[in-house]
């Protein structure tokens, strides 16, 4: 049986102790997010067409993990068959770790490696993932070629069916994986050790707990940090905060006496012990709308990016709008052009107050979006929304507006918040709408975002129902938001 994998040894290089627990108490790791889950889906997918640059291999892909000694065994005989031309999964194990390689192609007396990803750039990680399967390869005596990472071309425009020599790039990492071996080994050897120890080794919490990657078992090894801990601001950057807590500053109210007592981490830790928020109501107020506009319409837009582009004329996570909630207030409803009213679907209609429309079940629809925003944003002065990007790029990109001197001003609660300084324990992995609700209104109705996507491109009627009433509970926590705040 093997001891380390890619995935373990990736894990074991950002901390010996996710490695330990990995292997040896998985069951405490915390859940994957919707977003993770999205991202191995995504993964699998781009692979799976990827086979079709080097199509008719045979897949080696085990049923269970049980299944790898019996596939290891099976890929090594397919090395001496001349008939197999193309492996798809190969495994190898050489010195305890195995790998499962994307692709093996024959190059006629030797091996082609290639490794696919399903991002438009290669990453650290990913010339890691190269190092660590060439280490192997090359112990069990695999005479390569060459061995290169597969990667979406960020230039390929659909136009027709899809064309997987266009689709896909790939780069040479031979020289570097090479290079990399001798520490591989190194490597190797030392998270070897580590699984082999008797208990955890002990790995105090610190920065690789959220870099590079967030660690899964963060609900673990942090549930002894009180809630309300100083390593919850983001005034100060991750390596300062810890630093101070190493240095013996491990409480807030010793924090509190070596800083500024007006400054920003101050303001936070105040806000940690009074179980509250902070946020910087001079700033805010500065960036209120002046003057108060007379109409103002909340807007949700489901924006989409899929890997493989799906219509003709789009490139790899291309965006496009799947779907908009838009809630105005006051004046708008009897300005609504009752003819367009009568061309759309009574399902596309939720609420009196709230125009939904979407193109769940027929994407090449998404255009449509843009003339139905062109003609009811104007109806307002001012429209709301809180989304990470900005909005104006956003409508400018799809011609929505064609500059910005619109009759409408945008306004961003995502932006205003984050330039007012608005803090919230929650946030520390990030500013949510669901962490902004549970701030503001010690509530938690709402989910991760990205859950609406999956509900959208579920090919179901039940999924694409419960996606357009989450973008409706999305949109009416904004405007719970800006009224709180603003009025
Ligand atoms: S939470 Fe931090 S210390 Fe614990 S296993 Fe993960 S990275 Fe290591």
């Amino acid at each position: 049986m093997h001891i380390l994998s890619k995935s373990t040894y990736i894990k074991g290089l950002q901390c010996e102790k996710a490695l330990y627990m990995q292997k040896k108490h998985p069951y405490l790791r915390d859940k994957l997010s919707i977003e993770q889950r999205a991202k191995f889906q995504r993964g699998t997918d781009v692979g799976v067409l990827a086979h079709e640059v080097f199509p008719c291999g045979i897949d080696m892909s085990p049923n269970s993990p049980s299944q790898f000694p019996k596939k290891a065994q099976e890929t090594w005989n397919n090395l001496s068959n001349p008939e197999v031309k193309v492996m798809y999964e190969a495994i190898f194990q050489y010195n305890d770790t195995l790998i499962m390689l994307d692709m093996l192609v024959r190059d006629g007396d030797r091996w082609l490696a290639v490794e696919v990803k399903s991002s438009l750039r290669l990453s650290d990680t990913y010339y890691n993932d190269a190092a660590l399967q060439y280490y192997v390869l090359h112990g069990c005596g695999v005479p390569l070629s060459d061995f290169r990472l597969m990667y979406l071309n960020g230039d390929y425009v659909k136009d027709g069916p899809i064309d997987v020599k266009q689709l896909f790039k790939m780069e040479s990492v031979m020289d570097y994986v090479v290079e990399k071996e001798d520490f591989v080994a190194q490597n190797v050897e030392r998270l070897k050790a580590v699984v082999a120890l008797p208990h955890s080794p002990v790995v105090n919490i610190g920065t690789q707990c959220h870099n590079p990657y967030p660690c899964d078992f963060q609900g673990h090894c942090w549930k002894l940090i009180p809630k309300n801990s100083f390593l919850f601001t983001t005034a100060l950057d991750d390596h300062t905060l810890f630093q101070n807590y190493f240095n013996g500053m491990n409480t807030n109210a010793m924090m509190l006496q070596q800083i500024d007592s007006t400054s920003e981490e101050a303001h936070q830790i105040e806000a940690l012990e009074t179980n509250s928020y902070y946020i910087d109501y001079k700033i805010l107020y500065s960036l209120a709308p002046q003057p108060k506009p007379k109409s103002v319409a909340y807007l949700n837009l489901l924006l989409h990016r899929p890997a493989v582009p799906e219509l003709d004329g789009t490139r790899p996570y291309e965006e496009m709008i799947l779907a908009f909630a838009l809630q105005g207030e006051h004046e708008y409803d009897a300005a609504i052009d009752p003819s367009l009213l009568t061309s759309l679907r009574r399902d596309d209609m939720a609420a009196e107050n709230c125009f939904v429309w979407d193109c769940f079940d027929d994407h090449s629809r998404w255009k449509e979006a843009i003339g139905l925003l062109i003609e009811k944003l104007s109806h307002y002065e001012q429209i709301v929304c809180f989304t990470p990007q900005n909005l104006t790029t956003t409508l400018l990109r799809h011609e929505i507006i064609q500059n910005q001197a619109v009759g409408y001003k945008v306004f961003n609660l995502f932006e205003v918040l984050q330039e007012a300084h608005f803090y919230h324990p929650a946030i520390k992995r990030g500013l949510t709408l669901q962490r902004l609700e549970t701030a503001l209104f010690s509530e938690s109705n709402l989910f991760e975002h990205s859950r609406i996507i999956l509900e959208a491109t579920s090919n179901d009627l039940i999924g694409y129902q419960q996606a357009r009433e989450d973008l409706i509970a999305e949109n009416e926590i904004v405007a719970k938001t800006y009224q709180q705040l603003f009025k």
